[in-house]
């Protein structure tokens, strides 16, 4: 549905966007996810058309982009500053697109009606946006972005002003709503939980450039490269020398998965491939810290050589600070990384 080939932004000497080729399918939700100045709102302007392209192109639907004005393009678009109008009630706002189209009051009426039910606010045509909450808030103004019925819904860090827990039952609600609707989405966020909640496909960004592209779990499973493996939040992170299904690390031998990169390489262990033994059993470790994350507890051990460890165990099986533990590694929770 929609495809970029090469597409590419200069500010100055700087690329934000540096040949980026990607595509969308149709009903597809894609989450592009990568840090501030990554270039994902230079990629959501370059799509809308609010952006010109150094070179390369846009696509939608087999139909080069080029000169297409943005109200011709039959996107939504619902950016974290794209204000809603103050002066306008509720039903004023989500009809916007559809005055912008010459839709008739009656059909108007039946749509902004129709969206709201959708959106989880029905019956709020008449009330005024100022007294709205944050998270109602943002459901007129997907609303108002659903309204025309684009062929490509496009968000832009769209829940990136409200709180935590709000944020994360708004995005089990969009993914459900896009599911019905089979919508096409292309959204972008610097949260990964936000991303990996939402997203059919993820895309991480570093510095205008794809650093990899996959579904959620292959993409927290195996990240491409140390870049990615630290923005997911990962810390175990080490130099190594794999040989066969053994890599040696700082924190001696530790077991690769069977079809590994050979030879000199970064090497990830997630959490969960960090196993508490007793002591004698495996490498000495002293308790850190530890953390309850809801259903575990994350702890940090010390070993006697090499970087803090990432553990992972279960809540009533926790150790305290200062306790002394083994470690034994987990080749499943291993992932021997690309350069970069
Ligand atoms: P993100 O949305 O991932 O935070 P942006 O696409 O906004 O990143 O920006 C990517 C890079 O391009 C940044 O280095 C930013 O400073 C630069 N940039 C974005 N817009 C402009 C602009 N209009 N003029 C100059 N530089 C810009
Ligand atoms: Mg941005």
């Amino acid at each position: 549905m929609l495809k970029l080939d090469g597409a590419t932004v200069r500010f100055r000497q700087r690329a934000a966007l540096d040949a980026v080729d990607l595509e969308v399918a149709d009903h597809e939700t894609v989450c592009v996810l990568g840090p501030s100045g990554s270039g994902k709102s230079t990629l959501l302007r370059v799509v809308a058309g609010l952006q010109p392209l150094d070179s390369g192109r846009v696509s939608l639907d087999g139909a080069d982009q080029a000169g297409v004005p943005v109200h011709k393009r039959g996107l939504g678009l619902m950016f974290q500053d794209h204000q809603l109008f103050p002066q306008r009630d509720v039903a004023g706002n989500v009809a916007f697109g559809l005055r912008m189209r010459g839709a008739s009051r009656a059909e108007q009426a039946a749509r902004v009606g129709e969206l709201l039910d959708l959106v989880g606010l029905p019956g709020a045509e008449r009330r005024a946006v100022a007294a709205l909450s944050g998270g109602e808030q943002q459901r007129v103004a997907l609303a108002r972005a659903l309204a025309p019925s684009p062929r490509l819904l496009m968000l832009d860090e769209p829940l990136g002003q409200l709180d935590r827990t709000l944020r994360e039952r708004l995005v089990v609600e969009l993914r459900s709503l896009f599911g019905r609707l089979g919508t096409t989405v292309l959204a972008v966020t610097h949260d990964q939980g936000e991303a990996f909640a939402l997203a059919d496909r993820v895309v991480v960004m570093r510095d205008g450039r794809i650093a990899q592209t996959g579904t959620p779990l292959e993409v927290w499973q195996r990240p491409a490269s140390e870049f990615v493996a630290r923005f997911l939040g990962f810390e175990n992170v080490v130099p190594a020398t794999v040989t066969g299904t053994v890599a040696a690390t700082p924190w001696g031998k530790v077991p690769v998965p069977s079809g590994s990169p050979q030879g000199e390489a970064r090497l990830l262990v997630r959490p969960g491939g960090v196993r508490l033994v007793p002591a004698r059993d495996g490498l000495p470790c002293e308790v850190v810290s530890r953390t309850f994350r809801g259903n575990h507890v994350a702890l940090r051990l010390r070993p006697g050589a090499g970087p803090l460890l990432e553990a992972e165990c279960e809540l009533t099986a926790s150790p305290q600070p200062g306790d002394e533990v083994g470690v034994a590694f987990a080749a499943g929770g291993v992932v021997v990384l690309r350069e970069g």
